[in-house]
């Protein structure tokens, strides 16, 4: 991805870093081709030469761009699960992708983390987005998903004779696991994600305290994805496949639906970071009644919302590190709501403002495996930032405003909303 050229001085503004630090009132940010020279108060910052850009946030903030820590491009806003996989060729859902990146970029998500993906798709759009062929945050991909025969996304039955090509890699024991992650490898993606247990979705067979995979499939993923330096995450609800999940030495993992004192435990001896995703249960049991999901859907997202947050809140307070990410991408929970997922940590779970932005931001690049060049304003970083108009620290719903955001990437504005 092209940087820009050219010296930048943004001011007039409060500066939220990112870092932990709190917001400073009167803040600067100088940017040197693309790279972010000095973040700080105003009066610290070095003399503008008369050849640089100034820009005026006009009493707004200056804030590290967002990153979406579980973002499915290829995920259409679909009604049904299975419309995921059957109801467009790979060439359309390319372009609905595409499209969705786009949008994410506009809603101030300058970086984004795969949570899986039709087909290649998102190895291939992240290709498009750095040779600057489309807009778009930059990605850490994911492929296609794992998931145990029978398990959650195992969900055409056999008379349709249709199986899961696209989506999902159905694997029965510790071969085929092998083999599913080396199908991956050739595709060159970053991210192996797997489907250690169900979810609310499918209450009848494979519900959210439902085992999709052994701890030897597991275990088998991880030891073949860490030998091709891949890394693996696992949507995770069930405690025991959290706890199978960490002993098989996931990564990351996705939901952390129901910890106990031990997978805590076993999450804060590596510091492993869970992407809760938690906004998505909301809209399921908001909306729910009006796509036709049953009350037994309706009340286990209940069950999942409210201990997902508890362990969120858990694993906060203990030092843990969470993304935001919010599996936009249904129907009720469509592309461009992103920043809901923000106002609902602070509204419904209780982080602060700030707590959240960190999620948001820093531990969202440190998944994506960016820490070094992302996901706080300092030194050094690139420029990926954010000019809002208003006070985010007062209140993070103007972050769901798209047209109060102006949007650089390395640098770069990609979205100008300025005034
Ligand atoms: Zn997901």
């Amino acid at each position: 991805m092209k940087t820009a050229e050219g010296k930048l001085y943004v001011s007039n503004g409060q500066l939220f870093d990112g870092t932990g630090s709190a917001a400073i009132a009167d803040g600067c940010l100088v940017v040197e081709d693309g790279v972010i020279q000095f973040a700080g108060s105003a009066s610290e910052a070095p003399q503008a030469d008369a050849d640089v850009t100034k820009l005026d946030a006009h009493g707004g903030t200056i804030m590290p761009g967002l990153v979406e820590a579980h973002f499915h491009p290829t995920y259409f806003n679909v009604a049904a699960l299975e419309d995921l996989d059957i109801k467009y060729p790979v060439e359309y859902v390319t372009i609905l992708a595409s499209c969705n990146a786009k949008l994410a970029l506009e809603c101030g998500y300058t970086a984004a983390r795969s949570g899986g993906s039709l087909f290649n798709i998102d190895f291939w759009l992240k290709r498009g987005i750095e040779n600057d062929l489309i807009p778009g945050p930059r990605l850490a991909s994911s492929g296609r998903e794992i998931c145990g025969v029978g398990g959650l996304m195992d969900w055409n039955p056999d008379f349709r004779k249709i199986g899961m090509e696209g989506l999902v890699l159905l694997i029965n024991g510790p071969d085929e696991a092998r083999s599913a992650v080396r199908k991956l490898v050739k595709d060159g993606v970053e991210w192996v994600k797997t489907y250690p247990t169900g979810d609310a979705a499918a209450p009848d067979v494979n519900d959210h305290h439902t085992l999709c995979m052994t701890f030897d499939e597991m275990h088998a993923v991880v030891a073949t994805a860490h030998n091709h330096e891949m890394k693996v995450t696992g949507h995770c609800r069930a405690t025991e496949g959290i706890k199978n999940a960490l002993l098989a030495g996931y990564d990351a993992l996705e939901h952390g639906t129901f910890m106990d004192s031990e997978t805590l435990d076993l999450l804060l001896e590596r510091d492993v970071p869970v992407v809760p995703a938690l906004y998505f249960e909301k809209a399921s049991i908001d909306a729910g009644p009006d796509f036709g999901m049953s009350q037994a859907v309706i009340d286990g997202h209940q069950e999942t919302l409210d201990g997902g947050a508890e362990s969120a809140r858990m694993i906060l307070k203990a030092g843990g590190r969470l993304g935001m990410g919010g599996d936009y991408g249904f129907a009720w929970n469509p592309h461009g709501d992103y920043a809901h997922e923000l106002s609902f940590f602070v509204d419904f779970v209780g982080f602060s403002v700030e707590e959240t932005l960190m999620c948001a931001t820093k531990t969202g690049a440190e998944i994506m495996g960016r820490g070094d060049d992302l996901g706080t304003l300092e030194t050094g970083k690139l420029a990926d930032f954010l000019i809002v108009d208003g006070d985010v620290i007062a209140d993070v719903s103007i972050l769901q405003d798209r047209s109060k955001l102006s949007v650089f990437q390395g640098g770069v504005l990609k979205v100008d909303n300025l005034k």
